[in-house]
């Protein structure tokens, strides 16, 4: 049965790591064994993903380069898409609330770099490129790993995503700019589909990291994913991605 030994897994990380009654690791090692979970879960039961889920090395936020973002508005993890962050505390108690929570989170953002948004938001306005792609991984999701999301029930944001169904995120950017959408409006609305921060990508743009980006890594694994998806009869998955890249898998 998919997930029943990453299941297994997770009940022992309940008990031993967390503290109810049995050894108790330190939180930065709990918090990374929670995040190799996910991994672990998402390459049992999404093995398409397989060259994306092991592409980012996690590291304690406190060892991030840069400026970092505040705690209190800060997700468990978040990525500059060469690393994945995470703040111990913040992903025991995701996990702790929310089993899933942090495998959610990671496929998440393994999605914005594989449909290429860490590079494709350069020059762009960011919160209608973040709505944009969020829309576009949500969308995505919908079809490949509906089991994954978690939507809130707005009205707003089910129309807006059933109106940019099939669209990529430069697509939706467009329109979004091209009717110069209130940006508080904007924000709100794409509000439940947010699950991870995108400043920490976003930021590599607008103050010139460039020496922390990785296209080509993203690429490569996006062009591995879309033929796995393509053996696993997936094909209008495989061909958003290979869009996204403007490649064509053989
Ligand atoms: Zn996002």
């Amino acid at each position: 049965m998919p997930g029943g030994k990453t299941e297994n897994k997770q009940e022992a990380i309940m008990v031993t790591a967390i503290g109810k009654g049995g050894r108790i690791e330190s939180t930065d090692a709990c918090a990374y064994r929670i995040i190799d979970l996910a991994r672990q879960q998402l390459d049992a039961e999404l093995p398409e993903l397989q060259p994306a889920v092991f592409l980012l090395p996690a590291v304690n936020i406190k060892d991030a380069p840069g400026p970092k973002p505040r705690p209190a508005t800060a997700p468990a993890i978040l990525t500059d898409s060469r690393l994945l962050y995470y703040y111990p505390e913040r992903t025991i108690s995701a996990y702790r609330e929310d089993r899933q929570s942090v495998t959610r989170m990671m496929l998440h953002i393994l999605m914005h770099g594989l449909l290429g948004h860490f590079e494709k938001c350069a020059g762009r306005q960011a919160t209608w490129y973040s709505a944009a792609a969020d829309l576009e991984v949500t969308d995505f999701l919908l079809s490949y790993a509906r089991r994954f999301l978690r939507l809130r029930g707005e009205p707003e944001t089910g129309a807006l995503l059933r109106g940019q169904h099939g669209r990529t995120a430069e697509e939706t950017y467009a329109q979004l700019s091209e009717w110069n959408t209130d940006e508080d409006r904007v924000r709100s609305v794409a509000a439940p589909l947010e699950s991870d921060m995108h400043m920490s990508w976003l930021l590599n743009h607008l103050r010139c990291y460039p020496s922390i980006h990785c296209a080509a890594d993203w690429e490569e694994a996006a062009c591995a994913v879309a033929l796995n998806l393509r053996d696993a009869g997936r094909d209008g998955l495989a061909e958003r991605l290979e869009g996204a890249w403007g490649f064509a898998a053989d």
